[in-house]
């Protein structure tokens, strides 16, 4: 099958960053693999981090622990973001571990695990700030509970999550730090001792050892990407290597003159007599339809959106002397090493960041996987 739009995934690039992160930390990672890998592919991605040294795996969804146990991969793995009514049966009985953040999610959990005749593996989180995830007003609550009834668990973690790791110095994450303590003292106190604490994302990975505990869960630099590249730096700084590459074919190449309205709405118009491309992917394939100052890199250079976004296609100024045709192939974003717009640059281009960039791009974009060892 010819595509006209494909995802490029450098499995290298993503076993040199788990290396890189298993070198800064000094302790097991956890490699995060929600929505896709982050629009990596699930599978590949898990059996390339496995194969490069994470010890742990970490999904939002039960659906996509179960995914990775279907596919024969019998690693540790938690699902975070399981609400009460999930089929617990199911994750117990796959030996997935599940975070519980409410007394519902822990009743409901002991229930079946009674029911099946085996613990239920759980990593108890904590709100230590951010207030989205954790035990936070039933806390008080649910040590009560836990205190006299936990033969149908067995607490492996306790975990929280930062809500500002990417702001070096930044106090809050001080108090996060201290409140992440000070909820393990409580546990210990009733009895109940965690093997594994941990509360670091790639931010907290890449520049804050106190917070590295047991285990750290690394997702965005683990693609390759910055958590932040204004305040934390671009990844070559950090020396990770962006690992999805978007390319897409140029369904058109045509030679408009000055002043030419381009697309719906006739936003913009070109500035001088010019050849204009047409590329075949579109909002529907996870280009932000807000983005301005982004484009792709065709023909040795930079080719910059012009007009609207549209579904399944937009329009780049090629300038008048492209050599570009009809067929060719344009890279929408890569690693940057050529001169090409990044993740970064397209995040920024959307009043967004990197991460919306890689975790949208659409299913109907194939991915292809390569492995460049450098
Ligand atoms: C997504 C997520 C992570 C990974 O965050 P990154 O910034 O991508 O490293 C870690 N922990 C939890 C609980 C998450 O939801």
């Amino acid at each position: 099958m010819q595509n006209r739009a494909e995802v490029h995934v450098d499995l290298g690039a993503i076993a040199h960053n788990v290396a890189q992160l298993k070198k800064i930390s000094g302790v097991p990672i956890l490699a995060v693999l929600k929505a896709d890998a982050y629009g990596h592919g699930l599978i590949p991605v898990a059996r390339c981090v496995l194969d490069a040294g994470a010890q742990w795996l970490g999904v939002a969804l039960l659906d996509e622990a179960s995914a990775i146990r279907s596919a024969g991969i019998d690693a540790p793995i938690i699902a975070w973001l399981v609400p009460p009514g999930s089929d617990f049966t199911s994750a117990i009985s796959q030996n997935i571990d599940l975070g519980v953040a409410s007394i519902l999610s822990y009743k409901q959990i002991s229930a079946a695990a009674r029911t099946l005749g085996k613990k239920a593996r759980i990593h108890i989180e904590v709100d230590t700030g951010m207030t989205r995830g954790g035990f936070l007003d039933e806390w008080d609550s649910f040590l009560n509970i836990l205190e006299v009834d936990h033969d149908d668990v067995e607490v492996i973690g306790i975990f929280s999550h930062f809500a500002r790791a990417d702001e070096p110095g930044e106090k809050q994450n001080a108090a996060q730090l201290k409140s992440f303590v000070e909820a393990s003292d409580d546990l210990n106190r009733i009895g109940i001792e965690p093997q594994i604490h941990h509360l670091s994302n790639s931010a907290a990975t890449l520049i804050d050892a106190s917070a590295h505990f047991d285990l750290v869960r690394t997702g965005i630099a683990m693609y390759g990407l910055s958590p932040d590249p204004q305040t934390l730096g671009s990844s070559e700084k950090l020396s990770l290597k962006p690992a999805m590459s978007v390319r897409a074919k140029l369904h058109l190449v045509k030679s408009v003159l000055a002043n030419t309205p381009v697309g719906y709405g006739a936003t913009e118009m070109t500035s001088c007599d010019t050849k204009l491309g047409v590329v075949a992917m579109g909002y529907a394939d996870g280009i932000p339809r807000i983005a301005r100052k982004a484009g792709v890199f065709v023909d040795g250079k930079r080719a910059p959106i012009i007009g609207r976004i549209s579904m399944d296609q937009f329009v780049v100024d090629l300038g008048p002397n492209s050599a570009a045709q009809s067929g060719d192939w344009v890279l929408v974003f890569g690693p940057g090493e050529q001169g090409e717009y990044t993740a970064d640059d397209w995040g920024a281009a959307s009043s967004s960041i990197n991460y919306e960039i890689v975790t949208r791009i659409a299913q109907r974009v194939p991915r292809i996987y390569t492995s460049h060892e450098k």
